[in-house]
């Protein structure tokens, strides 16, 4: 099996070690189903400082990424036929579950990180897609570059150990995950639903398809559709002493 290959580009690659403290991603890693190459921007900076930023034409506060380092490090990125170069940055796309799913199919993904006031504007033409975090602005690429390697990973054959808990959890279907039990059934007084004791395999799931609809429903709208509610034809209305 070929490995996928994440390959950064980043003035922080030590940042990067953490990664390969996180469960599942170091099998995956020592497994050999992921291969992580980090390139230093640095060592494509410009003379004997190395320098990677400037102040910005036009002037305002701090420094951005000049373009010819990072132009330079892509470049330099040993490319593999299927892949793929995100561009982190606040102003992109913001990272769905989806996302992570359509690029398992990818050989490759170069991600580069920003720093500072971030980079030249001729850097986005080296990008497939500009993906954002969220909608708040971090001081760099590094933490929502690793949070694409880490929920990607994840998603890859061979890396969780079931890959069935994969199926249902939240965000697969635009649905939020069912509550989830383990012992003891009784814990400070909070019970675990008697559903969960029956062992009617077809009542549990009706229960759980319920529970991720109306979970759903209450936290996050935005993520439910009518077509959603369509798919869901099976949900029976169950009393809330049930759940
Ligand atoms: N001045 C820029 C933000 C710079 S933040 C602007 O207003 O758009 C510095 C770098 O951190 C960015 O270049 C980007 O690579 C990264 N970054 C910050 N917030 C991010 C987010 N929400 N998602 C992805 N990358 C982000």
């Amino acid at each position: 099996m070929t490995s996928f290959n994440f390959d950064v580009i980043t003035l922080f690659p030590k940042a990067f070690e953490s990664l390969d403290n996180l469960g599942v991603i170091t099998k995956a890693l020592d497994n050999n189903i992921i291969n992580l190459n980090l390139h230093d921007l640095r060592d494509f900076g410009e003379g004997s400082y190395r320098q990677v930023d400037d102040k910005p034409y036009g002037g305002g506060a701090g420094m951005v990424l000049k373009p010819e380092p990072i132009y330079k490090a892509h470049d330099s990125v040993n490319k593999f036929q299927n892949n793929k170069t995100l561009l982190m940055t606040p102003q992109g796309k913001v990272l769905k579950q989806n996302d992570l799913l359509r690029w398992t199919t990818l050989d490759q993904l170069i991600i580069i990180c920003g720093q500072y006031e971030g980079f030249d504007e001729r850097v986005r033409c080296l990008a497939d897609e500009e993906i954002s975090l969220g909608d708040y602005v971090l001081s760099g690429g590094e933490i929502p570059a690793m949070s694409i390697i880490n929920g990607l990973t994840r998603l890859l054959p061979n890396v969780l150990g079931d890959s069935e808990s994969l199926k249902d959890e939240s965000h697969n279907n635009n649905l939020l995950e069912y509550p989830q039990y383990t012992r003891p059934a009784i814990f400070r007084e909070m019970k675990v639903p008697n559903i969960l004791f029956s062992g009617n395999h077809k009542e549990i799931k009706a229960w759980r398809n319920n529970q991720m609809l109306k979970r759903t429903l209450q936290r996050r709208q935005d993520l439910v559709n009518e077509e959603q509610i369509k798919e869901f034809p099976e949900i029976k209305e169950i009393s809330e002493n049930d759940s």
